[in-house]
């Protein structure tokens, strides 16, 4: 037996490393079952190219629990450690053994990739819940003899020669007594499940119970799947594989995702993974099935914030790459060079299967369109690469059910809604039952109208106005048609000026002044005597405020400003304006405002009563 010291600079790194290695103290497990598969792999490696001899065996870790003795023992059939290995790799730390070993290793297989650990303090993490560590282990080498290590938290460490019959190495964990937590079977289970769902050697866990013996415990709960999907090519795997992944992957979720992409980069860097469309419908809300990040196998996160971009974190799915580290905090993943590269190359790939989709089948995409218009719209508001390559298949969708991406919806509209000023303007609605007549009116004059009515269509009608060259966006009842998209100049009135300066105050007594500003219009004796109109400039800054827009906040605070149009050609309002009994021409003044108010959904209440009331006695 002998004694040594843990080579550090400091004279106690085990505080320092429990409290700032991790912030998530349950990470040890994580690290400790990667070490014991990555043993693995690597006998695997030196059996392929012949460097270990004999048979490999069984290679399963286990993992078993012994609430009695307070220890969790990591049991791997690997490549195990001599005494001086040991020395080596466990106590001079911050000395990677996985580093080196990748490195002597790599031209010779391409197996090396699989080796998780590149950081050297994954063992220390075992500290962060056990006051006492200890290690046996039998090396693969011809000859090796067991070794005994047994370290209590402090820079002192014992080692020693054991018996051990079989190769590989028993990592046991005496839990502190402010870890207790971790000696509850449920949470090792769902420790193991989570982080350790996908790693490559098969996970078994165990408990023992009372009066067994540490090896009688049965240690057959399967943990992982060491095969899943995303390690795959895409050409082994149908559709249903596919479906079958998802459910693996987010158990409790019962809806069908609306399709995948399969990543399989290897160049500039190693980046496999599945994502999957869900359907976002219409409001952006916090998801619970997110993307998960896992470096070799090893799941490392789920809040991808920073290392996808926003719009992406919409997706479900996986995404491996052992190119993102798996121990570093936050805000350095963000400036970290290759997740940003990573970042922008899964939104190149994002849109390229939107667009291979599109161009395929057609049909099949606009018939997913709704549920994914969302996501589209927020990348292109969000990403500008992402914007150019969208532009190709965003749709817009018509009044009538149609779908045109924005060129053809260009091309479609452009001779019959190009104004005196050669502008074209595209005429939208974002609720058609209460926008109806006006998008009637549309229609009868040949027009198109574009559905928009998901959140945040206010921003993006105003991203593509910026980018459409020569076109305005504006909705049906903003004004009234002729007004929105002028074809010619006014025609003549035939209320003159000091009539309608007249009629003016009495139409004005009749409606909220603090809600309606009442304008005369010379429109066509077959539009309506009155029109309530939503002008657009305003009506954008209070729904872009309701959205949360920066700055706008103002806007959101006037209250709904309407215009109450009376058309000075309408025989209606000449009447109104010829009639001598000033009871009765206040009566149908009311009575004309009120029907246009009807007809935007804005007569409730007693104004509906009294409306009603008032007809009737017209009628007699
Ligand atoms: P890393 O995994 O990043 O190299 P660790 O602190 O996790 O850092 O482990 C240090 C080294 O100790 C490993 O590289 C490996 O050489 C050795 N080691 C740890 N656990 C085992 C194990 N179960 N079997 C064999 N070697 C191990
Ligand atoms: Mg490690």
């Amino acid at each position: 037996m002998s004694t040594g010291k843990i080579n550090v600079q400091t004279e106690n790194i085990f505080p320092i490393i429990k409290k700032f290695l991790y912030s998530d103290h349950e990470i040890f497990l994580r690290e400790l079952v990667s070490n014991a598969v990555d043993a693995t792999q690597k006998l695997k490696t030196l059996t392929s190219i012949g460097e270990a001899k004999g048979d490999i065996g069984d290679i399963k870790v286990e993992v078993i629990l012994n609430k009695e003795a307070k220890t969790i023992t990591i049991r791997d059939k690997g490549i195990g450690m001599t005494a001086e290995e040991i020395e080596k790799y466990i106590t001079q730390i911050a000395f990677s053994g996985a580093e080196e070993f990748v490195n002597k290793y790599k031209d010779k297989t391409s197996e090396t990739n699989a080796i998780i650990g590149h950081f050297g303090l994954g063992f220390y993490s075992g500290f962060m819940v056990a006051k006492k560590i200890e290690i046996v282990s039998l090396s693969f080498k011809e000859g090796a003899k067991a070794v005994h290590w047994e370290c209590d938290g402090s820079p002192e460490y014992k080692i020693e020669e054991t018996n051990k019959q079989d190769r590989g190495t028993d990592i046991i964990l005496h839990i502190a007594d402010d870890s207790e937590e971790f000696l509850e079977e449920q949470r090792i289970d769902h420790l193991l499940t989570k982080y350790c769902k996908f790693l490559p050697v098969e996970i078994k866990f165990g408990t023992r119970k009372e009066g067994e013996k540490e090896n009688e415990v049965e240690v057959d709960n399967v943990i992982n799947n060491p095969s899943p999907a995303w390690t795959k090519k895409p050409s082994e795997l149908k559709e249903e594989d596919y479906k079958a992944f998802y459910r693996e992957l987010y158990p409790m979720t019962f809806e069908e995702p609306l399709f995948h992409i399969h990543l399989n980069v290897d160049y500039p860097f190693n980046l496999t993974g599945i994502l999957y469309f869900p359907r976002i419908k219409k409001s952006i809300e916090a998801q619970k099935d997110k993307i998960q990040l896992y470096c070799n196998q090893v799941f490392v996160t789920d809040s991808v914030e920073n290392i996808v971009p926003d719009f992406l974190s919409l997706l479900q799915g996986v995404i491996d790459s052992p190119d993102i580290p798996l121990n570093v905090s936050r805000s350095y993943l963000q400036s970290d060079a290759s997740v940003k590269k990573i970042s922008a190359h899964i939104t190149k790939k994002v849109a390229d299967k939107l667009e291979e989709i599109f161009k395929k089948d057609r049909t099949d995409f606009e018939s997913k369109w709704e549920d994914i218009k969302i996501f589209v719209q927020y990348g292109m508001l969000s990403e500008e690469k992402f914007y150019e390559k969208a532009q190709k298949f965003a749709l817009l969708k018509s009044i009538d059910g149609s779908y045109a991406t924005l060129e053809e919806y260009a091309e479609k509209v452009k001779v019959a809604q190009t104004d005196k000023d050669k502008k074209i303007i595209y005429l939208y609605t974002t609720n058609a039952d209460e926008q109806h007549s006006f998008i009637e009116t549309a229609k009868e004059r040949g027009y198109d109208v574009i559905v928009f009515d998901s959140p945040i269509d206010a921003h993006y009608i105003n991203q593509l106005e910026q980018k459409l060259q020569n076109t305005s966006f504006v909705r049906v009842d903003a004004d009234v048609i002729d007004k929105i998209i002028k074809k010619e100049e006014d025609q003549p009135s035939k209320l003159t000026e000091t009539e309608q300066n007249l009629l003016k105050p009495i139409v004005e007594g009749m409606v909220p002044k603090e809600k309606f500003t009442v304008v005369f219009e010379s429109l066509s004796e077959k539009d309506a005597p009155m029109i309530i109109t939503k002008p657009e400039f305003m009506r954008r800054m209070k729904d872009m405020s309701a959205m949360g827009g920066g700055g706008m906040a103002f806007y959101g605070s006037l209250p709904d400003m309407h215009n109450l149009v009376v058309n000075s050609n309408h025989p209606l309002i000449s009447k109104i304006l010829n009639e001598k009994n000033s009871e009765k021409q206040k009566q149908l003044t009311k009575q004309t405002a009120d029907l246009a108010m009807l007809s935007q959904g804005l007569l409730k209440g007693e104004e509906l009563t009294k409306f009603i009331k008032r007809s009737v006695e017209l009628i007699d």
